[in-house]
């Protein structure tokens, strides 16, 4: 049984919940504490009290500890990542890679502790100086998705720290397992008692607790974008300062002068590794007639080949999907789309393994419309569409036909249409020639319209949310 970390004690909650490995439903990894609204009451009075301190030590102390955090990330990769790929059932690999992501992460915020920026300014009074500086915001609730249950955490927890917060972490009920050792990580790391707390357990229960706990000063969020419309107006009720990231339909624009074999695999990458299940995913693909047909074969021939089994065997290119509600709605949605008259061309079928897990063939479809919820709606699984364009003109309309705005991406080969896009189209991330879906760690991540809400995460820009401004006046003697 593992427990929440309040105040530096591991403390045992209500209930337990098991972990269940979505490539083995008969294999339980452990048993996780439920927290209640007690435990997160318990978490953020650690945390206020802690904040005193930890707000005003020196910046290398913050440093050091998450350097040896982010050093022990990277050097536990393939253990951590191995449990990663137990719990939520992306591929080993993709799992390694996210633990060692989250290990650069600590290490870059690592850095950005002795750096925190401000500014000396002229007053336009004689004799008046200025000085602008970023301060901690005080007790920040973190809540996480569980489709990087690593990552995630790392990118919000570790900016937090650097710049001088304490913490109250709720993780997504699917995936405890990288939350708690990550925490027993942050524990050990040498940060007081309270300064970082994990609370488990139900969003309804611990994450609406946070949101309205009076002493939480910030909550940042991802998942989805019902759950984050939810949360935004609980935080904005009491005037906290709220980051949200939530979904996406991110598309895909294939042009005809596009290289075949970029777009093929930008297609196969960005649509169906990780199972789908990412919220950059390019799950609505935008193909120009001339090279529609060319393209389709490929992706189809390229989703034949894939090997898709239990997440852990070496030779898995897809793993299964995370949970059985997941799989009921992608394969809602498989069904919807055919109702919608849009044409399944490639996969759709459940899979039988020598495992009993959530195993689905990855679904493609074409002629889709775009007033189809195929081509609409986020569905978080292996399930992607094509529609048809005319030319460059009505695939960026296309594109840009959402409520979303988190990833978009061309392929084209074509100086003009790529500069074209990277301006006019209306995401928060721009990909050319490349994946929708590969990022890197020191750079902002996020998106606009219904994607985001808030200042950027990751890289420098993290500072927005994670300090507040204070503009301090002297007049000289
Ligand atoms: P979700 O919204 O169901 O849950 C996210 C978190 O919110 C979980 O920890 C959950 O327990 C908690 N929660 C649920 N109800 C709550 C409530 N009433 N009050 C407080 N907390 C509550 O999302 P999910 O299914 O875990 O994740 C998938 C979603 O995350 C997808 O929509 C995906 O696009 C999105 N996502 C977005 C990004 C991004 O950066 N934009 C990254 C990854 C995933």
């Amino acid at each position: 049984m593992k427990s929440n970390l309040i105040n530096g004690e591991w403390i045992a909650g209500t209930r337990s919940r098991p972990n269940i490995n979505p490539s083995d439903t008969g294999d339980v990894i452990d048993e996780y504490a439920q927290a209640d609204a007690m435990h997160v009451d318990l978490a953020v009075a650690a945390a206020q009290h802690a904040f005193a301190g930890w707000s005003m030590v020196s910046p290398q102390v913050r440093a050091d500890a998450l350097d040896r955090i982010g050093a022990e990330l990277l050097a536990r990769s393939n253990e951590l990542g191995d449990l990663l790929a137990r719990e939520e059932g992306k591929t080993l690999p993709e799992a390694v890679a996210e633990v060692k992501r989250a290990g650069q992460i600590f290490r870059f915020f690592a850095g950005e502790a002795v750096r925190i920026p401000g500014e000396r300014l002229a007053s336009v009074r004689a004799g008046v100086d200025i000085e602008v500086t970023r301060e901690p915001i005080g007790v920040v609730g973190i809540i996480t998705p569980w489709n990087f249950p690593i990552a995630i955490p790392a990118w919000k927890i570790a900016p937090a720290l650097a710049y001088g917060n304490c913490v109250v972490f709720k993780p997504a009920d699917l995936v405890p397992g990288s939350a708690w050792a990550l925490a027993e990580i942050i524990h050990r790391s040498g940060i007081p008692a309270g300064v970082f707390n994990l609370v488990m357990g139900p969003g309804r229960i611990v994450g609406q607790s946070l949101i309205d706990d009076a002493r939480i000063a910030a909550i940042t969020f991802t998942g989805s974008a019902a759950t984050g419309r939810r949360i935004l107006e609980g935080a904005s009720r009491r005037l906290a300062k709220a980051q949200i990231e939530m979904g996406g339909k991110n598309p895909l624009v294939v042009l005809d002068d596009a290289d075949l074999a970029i777009a093929i695999d930008c297609a196969v990458q960005g649509s169906y590794y990780s199972t789908g299940q990412r919220c950059t995913a390019s799950s609505r693909m935008i193909v120009q007639r001339g090279i529609h047909d060319a393209f389709v074969a490929g992706v189809r021939a390229r989703l034949e080949a894939l090997v898709i089994g239990d997440a852990r065997h070496p030779t898995t290119q897809i793993g299964p999907v995370v949970d059985e509600q997941q799989l009921k709605t992608d394969l809602d949605y498989i069904r919807i789309g055919q109702s919608e008259g849009a044409e399944l061309v490639q996969g759709g079928r459940l899979l039988e393994r020598s495992s009993p897990g959530y195993y689905l063939e990855p679904a493609l479809f074409i002629a889709a419309r775009r007033d189809m919820r195929i081509s609409r709606e986020e569905i978080f699984g292996p399930v992607a569409c094509v529609l048809q364009a005319d030319d460059f003109e009505h695939a960026l309309e296309l594109a840009n036909d959402t409520e979303f705005g988190l990833s978009a991406g061309i392929c084209t080969t074509s100086l003009k249409y790529a500069t074209h896009f990277k301006r006019h189209a209306q995401a928060g991330m721009v990909m050319v020639n490349t994946s929708t879906a590969g990022v890197d760690y020191h750079v902002p991540f996020g998106g606009r319209k219904g994607s985001s809400y808030g200042p950027r995460e990751q890289g420098r820009y993290a500072a927005e949310f994670y300090t507040t401004a204070k503009t301090a006046y002297s007049m000289a003697g």
